[in-house]
């Protein structure tokens, strides 16, 4: 039996971790195109200099997993095609390959590892006075702009969208905004226009699904992502798994908080079909939302289990410390396969 985990995000990376510890007899692989774990949730941090993002994949990873550094070209039955020519056959795929960072061009986009790491050189070498904008006024938008301003004073900051942190309450919104507009940031309610003349563009739009799904064959949904059943299973082939911002899980939303407990559902309803048991549908609540406004600073924020957020949040210095511990939470799962999380009303 060869179970092969496609890409080493969080969802990737706890399926593939909590596989190790719960099967044996089984040849488990894991494919990812870098031998780098990225944490994708700090790489604002990483353009603007204030942290890293990045740690090597095969430490993230249980030791009775075979890493293999190849980005897939196309998911076939049975085997998968690579950019390097080979390929892999699987017996089970679990598909993870996350969402795609593409960002007009001259814009450099803050959910990319190459992209952020171009972007923190540029902005190293911006004088003083320079200007950088960040297109995007959702929590990615804010996370980069209050990274960067609160790193670099020097340098004329500016957010542009047609919103600002619309899925906050606007207690938590109304904060947000005050913590920016403290740190000097300009808030530009509008249209980015490519003319825009700043020294430096983040791309903070959310990313889309890449065609890798589509172009396999596998059934999707309209924005790319895999279709699956209520167990996390491929509506198009019962031996994929799609997981995290890949899959298009009814009621979730891109983020760490739904490809984490994914990650160990699909992981759990694999080791149940292997054993003969019945899968088990997903099942999970969003708690809320957590929003860094710079190392010493951040908004939390409560949500119903439907994911609208409540009247509840706090932020300042204990909301960048709870966000710390949300942040490293994420990389323990990743390593250790571990998930926790609320399961969903009946
Ligand atoms: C700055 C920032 C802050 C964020 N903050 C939060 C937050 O506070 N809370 C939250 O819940 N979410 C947050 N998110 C969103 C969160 O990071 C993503 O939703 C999460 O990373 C999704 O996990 P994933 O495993 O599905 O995808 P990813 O983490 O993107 O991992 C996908 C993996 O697949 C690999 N891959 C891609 N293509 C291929 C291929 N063709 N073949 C093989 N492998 C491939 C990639 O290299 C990568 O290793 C944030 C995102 C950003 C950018």
């Amino acid at each position: 039996m060869k179970i092969v985990v496609a890409g080493a995000g969080y969802a990737g990376a706890v399926a593939a971790n909590r596989l190790a510890r719960k099967i044996s007899g089984a040849e488990i692989a894991v494919v990812n195109p870098s031998s780098e774990f990225v944490e994708r949730v700090r790489l604002h941090e990483l353009i603007a200099g204030s942290g890293i993002a990045t740690r090597p994949l095969r430490e993230v990873l249980d030791d009775r997993i075979e890493l293999r550094i190849a980005a897939i070209e196309k998911v076939g039955d049975g085997a998968l095609t690579l950019l390097d020519g080979k390929s892999l056959e699987y017996d089970k795929l679990v598909y993870a390959v996350g969402s795609s960072n593409r960002a007009p061009e001259g814009t450099y986009a803050v959910g990319g590892l190459d992209t952020a790491r171009a972007a923190h050189a540029k902005l190293a070498d911006l004088a003083p006075a320079a200007t950088v904008t960040v297109v995007g006024g959702g929590l990615t938008g804010l996370e980069a702009a209050s990274e960067v301003a609160t790193e670099r004073s020097d340098l004329t900051v500016r957010i542009v969208s047609d919103e600002f942190g619309a899925s906050l309450s606007s207690g938590a919104r109304t904060r947000a905004l005050e913590v920016l507009r403290g740190l000097g940031v300009d808030i530009v309610t509008g249209t980015w226009s490519p003319d825009d003349s700043a020294d430096l563009t983040l791309w903070a739009v959310a990313g889309q699904a890449d065609t890798l799904a589509a172009r396999s064959g596998l059934e999707t949904d309209s924005a790319g992502r895999v279709a699956v059943d209520s167990c996390l299973r491929s509506t198009s082939n019962p031996n994929v798994y799609a997981i995290g911002d890949s899959a298009s899980v009814p009621g979730s939303r891109l983020s760490c908080q739904a490809a984490l407990p994914q990650g160990a559902a699909a992981a759990d309803n694999l080791v149940r079909e292997l054993t003969g048991k019945a899968a088990k549908p997903f099942s999970m609540s969003f708690v809320g939302q957590n929003v860094s406004l710079g190392r010493s600073n951040a908004v939390i924020q409560s949500a119903h289990r439907n994911d609208v957020p409540t009247r509840i949040w706090f932020g300042g210095r204990p909301g960048a410390f709870f966000k710390e511990q949300v942040c490293r939470g994420a990389l323990w799962s990743a390593r250790t396969g571990n998930a926790l999380w609320v399961r969903g009303p009946r």
